[in-house]
């Protein structure tokens, strides 16, 4: 019998995300007068562009301040339809989509409707820490598997072939990558989806960063190759590509089978998403794109400084990724653990960002920084990164 106060199992292996504990550490330094730069929350620093914040405005005084389907307003989800047909170069109904507060809900109820005790979901790691947490709430076996750096951090597919087994039931790809900003081969995505068939397991393609890409060309989904639209869930949003982090607002494309329970879901959970915030989502998707451009171009400056700056300091290497809005720069080095470093350079150098390990064991020996702000603060914490790492050499 269960004591009164102990809780669920399920909550058991509950953890914080990293970044809004080294956030709150920063804050506290700040509140004692210490200026910090801050590199560790991953959210663009410009605001919502003007037309997508009026229509949201103008919503709620016009009264559009009610109740809405649970999978969202019919007009923004043929709007999602169409703009990821048209990204992807194929063919989605309204009725594969369903919209939520923010693109979280699109990884949390999709695994709620898929795994079960005795399942197993494979993970990248270093990866977005949600993954681990939602497979582990819903009691399935979280299998991780290493991104190498060798390979410009994607898979080590040989490792994953070997965990694969019949139990999987669900691989989460994230292309481009937070914490590492790499973006998964084509080749490779082949290879993910061959596995797939063979061991008939789903496929979540955690695609939020999609239009954040520098190369100038598009990334390649898994949805896109053929037979792979029936096992996939793509999840995006617009918090990333819109800077609409506070507006809560995202969706997922999946077969209208699971899109159906995961409409469920959000009837008996959220309700609905906030009426205004979808509007301004269809003006984001149907109104003007070129401040997407200009943000791309500036984040594009902004990656070649750090990757620059970075590489410059004796004892760190850093790639240069081809997308998101982070850099995961290798300071193994220096001897010491990355939470050793990142701690280090928060109270000495004022540099608030992460420790790999925030996303995963594999992470160790690295750090992650966000770009997402100007240039001047970059300048100045690449200098104090530079001026306090150099000590421990
Ligand atoms: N996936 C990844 C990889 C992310 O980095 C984030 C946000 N940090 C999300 C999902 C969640 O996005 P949202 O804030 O729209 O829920």
């Amino acid at each position: 019998m269960k004591k009164f106060d102990q809780l669920a199992d399920r909550t058991i292996h509950l953890q914080p995300e990293g970044a809004y504990a080294v956030l709150a550490k920063a804050n506290e330094l700040e509140n004692s007068e210490k200026r910090i730069i801050h590199l560790e929350i991953g959210q663009p620093d410009f605001q919502t562009f003007e037309n997508i914040s009026r229509a949201g405005s103008d919503a709620i005084m016009r009264g559009e301040t009610r109740y809405t389907p649970s999978a969202g307003i019919p007009a923004l989800k043929k709007e999602i339809a169409k703009y990821t047909g048209n990204r992807l170069n194929m063919k989605f109904s309204s009725e594969e989509v369903v919209v939520g507060p923010g693109a979280k809900p699109l990884l949390f109820f999709p695994m709620m409707a898929l795994l079960e005790p005795g399942d197993e979901a494979i993970y990248p790691d270093p990866g977005f820490p949600s993954y681990r947490s939602i497979i582990e709430t819903m009691g399935a076996k979280p299998v991780p598997i290493p991104l190498r750096e060798s390979k410009n951090f994607s898979f080590d597919l040989e490792e994953l072939e070997e965990k694969v087994n019949p139990n999987t039931r669900l691989l989460i790809i994230n292309s481009p990558s937070n914490p590492t900003g790499g973006v998964i081969p084509e080749n490779d995505l082949k290879k993910l989806a061959d596995l797939a068939e063979k061991f008939d397991f789903w496929v979540l393609s955690d695609e939020i960063y999609t239009r954040l890409v520098y190369s100038g060309e598009p990334v390649a989904s898994i949805c896109q190759i053929p037979g792979m639209k029936k096992r996939t869930i793509i999840m995006d949003g617009f918090s990333k590509t819109y800077a609409m982090t506070g507006w809560r607002l995202g969706y997922g494309i999946m077969p209208e089978k699971l899109a159906d329970k995961v409409g469920l879901l959000m009837t008996h959970s959220v309700g609905c998403t906030a009426s205004f915030t979808q509007i301004a989502g269809i003006e984001a998707l149907s109104g003007p794109q070129e401040q997407v451009e200009d943000v791309k171009a500036t984040f594009k400056k902004r990656r070649d400084i750090i990757v620059d700056g970075l590489n410059a300091i004796p004892g760190i290497t850093c790639l240069r990724p081809d997308g998101a809005f982070y850099v995961f720069p290798n300071i193994k080095s220096f001897g010491r653990s990355s939470e050793k470093i990142a701690e280090l350079l928060l109270s000495e150098a004022g540099v608030a960002l992460l420790p790999g390990t925030s996303f995963g064991e594999n992470g160790e020996g690295y750090l992650r920084l966000c770009y997402a702000t100007s240039i001047d603060e970059i300048e100045e914490a690449l200098s104090k990164i530079k001026n306090t790492i150099i000590k421990l050499n």
